[in-house]
C-alpha cells in the first residue's frame, strides 16, 4: 500500500496551498455567483475637497463614505422670490441627516425675469438686485436672500454650487451683425450691472470663427476664444468666476450644457477659479463621459449610471447593473443621480438611491424626492450608511434580473453589502464578505437576521421582496 502515500501526500499538500481567495471562487461557482472586481485603487473615498483652497477648509470634509449632494431645486418651483428663503430653512436639518452640499439653479437675472429659471442669463452681475427684465428680484429671490442661504450653508458646513451657464446668453439688444449680414440679440451692453459689456463680436459667428461645439435653442452662443470673454468669465478678480467665489461665496460649480463648447474651457474656469466642479454632459456613453471629465479636469454626472439603472430596476433587469458607467471608470469623477429638473425617468427610485448610497461616486439627491415625493426616513437612512459603512473599491457579487449583490471592500473600515430585490418574494443567498466569524447585522432593518460569518468569510444574507438590505459588522 506504501505507493498510495505519495498521492495522499500531494493531495494533502494541494489542500492546504489551497488560497482563501482558490476556496471563494470555487465556492461562487457552486453557489453560481459571478463576482466582479469593478473599481481598482486604494479605496479612499470620494473628496470634494481642493488642495490649498482658503474658501473650502477641511472643516467641509464629509464622512469615510464622501459627501452627499442635494439638488435644492426642482422646473419650476415656486415663483415670487421665496425659493431663497425657503432652502435656507431647510440646511440645518439636511446638515443634520449628513447631506454635505447643495446645488442651487442659476442664481442671475434671465431674460424671462420673475419667471425664468436661470437658463437664460442676461446679466451674471445682476442677483436679484437690479431693475431689470421686468423684475429686481429673480424667480428665486433678492441678493440679500441668496447671501443669506450661502451664510446659513457655510454655518452648517455645507458648500454651495452655483449652477454657470456658460454656452449662451439672452436677453440683449438687437444690433446688426456685421459677421452674419442679419439682425442679432447680441448686444449687452445696456445690462444693468454695467459689467461684461458684449456684443456681436463674443458670440458666434464672429471674427474667431463661425461656431463651436454646439448652440441652444437659437440663444447667441458664447465664443470663449474671445479674450474679452475670457477676462471676464474666468480671469479677471472682478469677472464672474471670481466674484462668484471669493464675494458671493460659491464652493464650487455645475456647469449646464457642456456639449456647448469645448473642455478646455471648464478647465481655464478651474485652474483660474478654483472650487469643485460637475459638468452636465447629457450622454450615456461612457468614453464620452470620461474623455470629458479629463479634458474639463472635472467631475461630471453619470448619466451612462442613470440610464443602466433605469434599465434595471423599471426593466426588471438587474444583471444590467454590470455594464460600463462613468463611476466605474473614475469614481472620483463620477457624480451619480436618480432624478434631476430635467429627466425623472425611474419609477423603481428607492432601489435606485439604494444603489447610488452604496456605490461609489458622489451621490445626489433630488429635492422632490427627498422632501415630496418618497420616504425621508428612508432616504436619511440610507444617507447615514453612505457616510459611514459605504467605504472602498466595489465588488459585484451576484446579478439576475431580479437581485443584486455587491460588496463595498472598506476602508479603515469595514465596508458593506448590498442586496438589492426587485422580486415580489423574500430572497436568500450565500455571500462572500471580507469579514471573519463576525457576527452582522442589516443596518437598514429590513432583516431581522444577525448572522455570523464562517471563518472563510461566507455568510448566508436576506432581502425582503421589492426591497433591499444592507450588511456590515454588528458594532
Ligand atoms: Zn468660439
Ligand atoms: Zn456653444
Ligand atoms: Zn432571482
Amino acid at each position: 500500500m506504501n505507493y498510495l502515500k505519495p498521492y495522499l501526500l500531494l493531495l494533502a499538500l494541494g489542500l492546504f496551498s489551497c488560497t482563501r481567495d482558490n476556496l471563494q471562487s470555487t465556492l461562487a461557482e457552486e453557489r453560481e455567483l459571478n463576482i466582479v472586481n469593478v473599481t481598482h485603487h486604494d479605496g479612499r473615498p470620494f473628496s470634494t475637497e481642493t488642495a490649498g483652497d482658503a474658501v473650502t477648509p477641511r472643516s467641509f470634509a464629509a464622512g469615510p463614505g464622501g459627501g452627499v449632494m442635494m439638488q435644492a431645486f426642482y422646473w419650476d418651483p415656486p415663483a415670487g422670490g421665496a425659493w431663497w428663503d425657503t432652502i435656507n430653512s431647510k440646511l440645518e436639518s439636511w446638515s443634520n441627516a449628513g447631506i454635505e452640499s447643495v446645488w442651487l439653479p442659476p442664481v442671475s437675472k434671465g431674460q424671462s425675469g420673475a419667471s425664468s429659471m436661470g437658463y437664460d442669463p442676461t446679466d451674471y452681475f445682476d442677483l436679484g438686485d437690479y431693475n431689470q427684465n421686468g423684475t429686481v428680484e429673480t424667480r428665486f429671490g433678492s441678493k440679500t436672500e441668496l447671501l443669506s442661504l450661502i451664510s446659513q450653508a457655510h454655518a452648517q458646513n455645507m458648500k454651495v454650487y452655483a449652477d454657470i451657464v456658460l454656452n449662451h446668453n439672452s436677453g440683449g439688444q438687437l444690433e446688426n451683425n456685421q459677421y452674419t449680414g442679419t439682425q442679432t440679440w447680441t448686444d449687452f451692453t445696456q445690462v444693468a450691472s454695467g459689467k461684461f459689456l458684449r456684443t456681436q463680436h463674443d458670440f458666434h459667428a464672429n471674427w474667431v470663427h463661425s461656431n463651436d461645439e454646439g448652440y441652444f435653442g437659437g440663444f447667441p452662443d458664447l465664443c470663449h476664444e474671445v479674450p474679452f470673454v475670457q477676462d471676464w468669465l474666468w480671469k479677471r478678480s472682478d469677472g464672474v468666476g471670481k466674484y462668484y467665489k471669493n464675494v458671493v461665496g460659491f464652493d464650487g460649480w455645475r456647469f449646464d450644457y457642456v456639449k456647448g463648447f469645448a473642455p478646455w474651457v471648464v478647465s481655464e474656469w478651474n485652474s483660474n477659479v478654483g472650487g469643485w466642479s460637475v459638468g452636465e454632459l447629457w450622454d450615456a456613453n461612457v468614453d464620452y463621459l470620461n474623455w470629458w471629465a479629463n479634458e474639463a479636469n472635472s467631475s461630471v454626472f453619470d448619466f451612462a449610471c442613470y440610464y443602466k439603472m433605469n434599465d434595471a430596476f423599471d426593466g426588471n433587469n438587474l444583471s444590467v447593473l454590470y455594464d460600463d458607467m462613468m463611476w466605474k471608470r473614475n469614481p472620483f469623477k463620477a457624480v451619480t443621480f436618480v432624478a434631476n429638473h430635467d429627466t425623472d425617468e425611474i419609477w423603481n427610485k428607492m432601489l435606485a438611491y439604494a444603489y447610488i448610497l452604496t456605490h461609489e461616486g458622489y451621490p445626489t439627491i433630488f429635492y422632490r424626492d427627498y422632501e415630496e415625493w418618497l420616504n425621508k426616513e428612508r432616504l436619511n437612512n440610507l444617507i447615514w450608511i453612505h457616510n459611514n459603512k459605504a467605504t472602498g473599491t466595489t465588488s459585484i457579487l451576484y446579478a439576475d434580473n431580479d437581485e443584486y449583490v455587491a460588496r463595498r471592500n472598506g476602508y479603515n473600515g469595514p465596508g458593506l453589502v448590498v442586496y438589492l430585490n426587485n422580486s415580489n418574494s423574500w430572497q436568500q443567498r450565500w455571500v462572500p464578505t471580507n469579514w471573519y466569524n463576525t457576527q452582522i447585522k442589516d443596518f437598514t432593518g429590513h432583516s431581522s437576521w444577525y448572522p455570523t460569518t464562517q471563518g472563510g468569510g461566507w455568510v448566508e444574507i436576506q432581502c425582503p421582496p421589492k426591497s433591499y438590505t444592507i450588511w456590515s459588522p454588528n458594532i
